[in-house]
């Protein structure tokens, strides 16, 4: 096949000058390393390792080893420590490890973003094992528990023991506190793991030891220890100055008077360039996000977000249908072929997607329906034939609590997520329900037009709904719902007061939305599109970004391959609220 050769200005990775795509579509350096006839040996290698080798082998020997030298290290860094790590586990590691490990090795701070079970926890571990022997780095490890530093110890313990490296650890669970605490004063470990807690009631010991790396799981309880972050910072080198200078700067920049030319600023990237260890922060969540936070993101050069935006590998697309949405589904079914989810929107109701499900048959779709009132049995079986790709597509309305929003897990087999709706909240503000959620959320949507007294008394009854909230199960929160909805149920203690608040939000409710001037200030509200049924029924309709998140990223999951590319199209049935979800998105990616 002919090809035009595209030349590309700096992007040569050996010597940054121009370079054809030729070349880098070979992953070849450009003519001015190489030229055509060196490149020929090299083009007929298939394995990796080889062709590394003797590129490494032909730029050193022609003198044209420039930053492929740094390239080649990393490469032979990463199959070390794939080495060390089969060892260890009998296992390679997965692609998102070898990612974490290459920030460590180039001594960046970072965030592991990741859903439990993606092998935080035996990163953390293998990798301070690795370090501390291979490097002789110090390192700490702090948990949220001491039960949590209990189970790192036994497995430690057991790592260790297969490994055999000559390092020593120490972890501080809480037995033999005085012995331990005198061998952590006379540093006699590598490796140390504490507790939140200790750092909070024993910071004495561990001031003036400096660690190299210092990795910190769940971070949103870590956050809540006061001065906890000031601590870190101290701990991997930083001095109390330093941090001072740091916030004042923060201070500033926050509020948009940041002078880059000041004194202030150059001492604080004299700070910056300090040749201090890394913080390595672990999060299930991904909600890093507040003023708290800021103070890594300035003086470590964290990225927060993009741990989260590296997991979510998804594209988010939208179309305006231009006839009947049966039809537009028919025709982009036909084009994706295979491998698809179709969320029908919840208000659309059962129905609806009964009739779209049956069109799709009697088209010749091979489809599959789950939905709430599907046998377990049944469901197996669909899952079944969609996994052995008998089934190409399955439909079900968009829920949260769904199969196919959160309990689905066949990134070889979903690829894309089709929306015929807008994941949306609709609350009937005339009729009103009496729904936890909904009534929490509508409070929160009418307080930026309310007078400040009762401003602050609402804000108070739902910082308390959401504390008590952690505290519900399911089963109390069915309670509480069954008791709203005007069933015999008796209530006690915190469920009783829990269930009163919802019902002084529900009156106070009741007032505000049926004031005229109240629902023009909604109408107003880029997050709230509101409509009216034939039975004068007002709705407010907002995007449920939760739901959106969930059911969109069954097509891009995390397995031991990587991170699965997936696609999500959404038609359009509300400009607000598509406007409204694409800037939700936009910071929820930022
Ligand atoms: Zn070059």
């Amino acid at each position: 096949m002919d090809y035009i050769a595209l030349y590309i200005k700096n992007l040569c990775f050996n010597c940054n000058n121009i370079i054809s795509s030729y070349r880098l579509s070979h992953s070849l350096p450009c003519e001015n390393d190489l030229d055509d006839n060196e490149i020929l040996e090299l083009l007929n290698i298939k394995d990796e390792n080889t062709f590394r080798e003797l590129l490494y082998k032909k730029l050193s020997e022609k003198g044209k080893l420039k930053d492929y030298l740094n390239i080649y290290n990393l490469y032979k860094e990463v199959n070390k420590f794939s080495e060390f790590f089969k060892k260890a586990l009998s296992s390679n590691p997965w692609r998102v490890q070898i990612m974490w490990f290459e920030r460590l090795y180039k001594n960046n701070s970072f965030s592991m973003i990741a859903p439990t079970g993606v092998g935080k926890s035996t990163f953390i571990i293998v990798s301070s094992i690795y370090f501390s022997s291979e490097y002789n780095k110090k390192i700490l490890i702090i948990l949220p528990t001491r039960l949590l530093v209990k189970q790192f110890n036994d497995l430690f313990d057991k790592f260790i023991s297969s490994l055999n490296p000559n390092i020593k650890f120490i972890a501080y669970y809480g037995s033999n506190k005085k012995e331990i605490k005198e061998k952590i004063n006379n540093e006699e470990f590598n490796i140390l793991i504490i507790s939140n807690q200790f750092l909070t009631k024993n910071f004495d010991i561990l001031k003036g030891k400096k660690f190299d790396i210092a990795f910190v799981d769940d971070v949103d309880s870590f956050f809540k220890g006061s001065k906890n972050i000031e601590k870190l910072f101290i701990l991997i080198g930083y001095s109390e100055d330093d941090i001072n200078v740091a916030k004042k700067v923060i201070d500033i920049k926050l509020r948009g008077k940041l002078d880059f030319n000041s004194d202030l600023y150059k001492k604080f990237l004299q700070i910056k360039n300090k040749n201090s260890g890394v913080i390595v922060l672990s999060s299930a969540t991904g909600s890093l996000r507040g003023k708290r936070v800021i103070l890594y993101k300035e003086l470590a050069n964290f990225t927060i977000g993009t741990g989260s935006s590296k997991i979510r590998n998804v594209t988010d697309l939208y179309y305006i249908p231009k006839k009947d949405i049966k039809e537009e589904l028919l025709n982009l079914l036909k084009e994706l072929e295979d491998g698809g989810l179709i969320f029908v929107p919840k208000e659309r109701g059962i129905e609806y997607m009964k009739e779209i499900y049956n069109y799709l048959i009697s088209n010749n779709v091979k489809v599959g329906l789950i939905y709430s009132k599907t046998k377990t049995r049944e469901i197996e079986s669909i899952l079944n034939d969609f996994y052995e790709g008998k089934i190409n597509f399955l439909i079900s309305i968009t829920d949260p609590y769904g199969i196919l929003t959160r309990g689905i897990n066949m990134p070889e087999r979903i690829k894309y997520a089709i929306f015929l709706g807008i994941p949306k909240i609709k609350i009937n503000i005339r009729n009103l329900e009496k729904n936890i959620m909904n009534i929490i959320i509508l409070s929160n949507l009418i307080l930026p037009y309310i007078s400040e007294i009762e401003k602050d008394r609402i804000t108070k009854i739902i910082t308390r709904l959401r504390k008590n909230m952690k505290k519900l199960s399911s089963g109390d929160l069915k309670l509480i719902s069954d008791f709203l909805n005007g069933n015999k149920v008796e209530l006690v203690g915190y469920l009783k007061s829990f269930a009163n608040d919802i019902l002084t939000l529900y009156n106070i409710l009741k007032i505000y939305t049926d004031k005229t001037e109240i629902l023009d200030k909604l109408k107003e509200n880029p997050d709230v599109s509101i409509e009216v049924d034939e039975n004068k029924n007002i709705y407010l309709n907002i995007v449920d970004l939760k739901t959106y998140l969930q059911a969109s990223g069954r097509t891009s999951r995390l397995y031991s391959g990587g991170i699965s590319k997936g696609l999500s199209i959404v038609f359009v049935d509300d400009q607000k609220l598509l406007k409204s979800l694409d800037m939700k998105l936009r910071y929820y990616l930022l």
